[in-house]
């Protein structure tokens, strides 16, 4: 699966978080912030 934030392959997938019933998987923790600040941002641009 791919991170959606910096679209790096993620193979580590501690770092997950489920928005509006999807699961999303992040390379770090910053990604994940970020992702958690404006979801909706990197929802759409998949
Ligand atoms: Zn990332």
């Amino acid at each position: 699966m791919k991170d959606p934030v910096c679209g790096e392959d993620v193979k580590n997938t501690s770092y997950k978080y489920v928005y509006k019933g999807i699961t999303y998987y992040f390379c770090s923790p910053m990604c994940m912030a970020e992702f958690k600040k404006n979801p909706e941002k990197f929802v759409k641009n998949k």
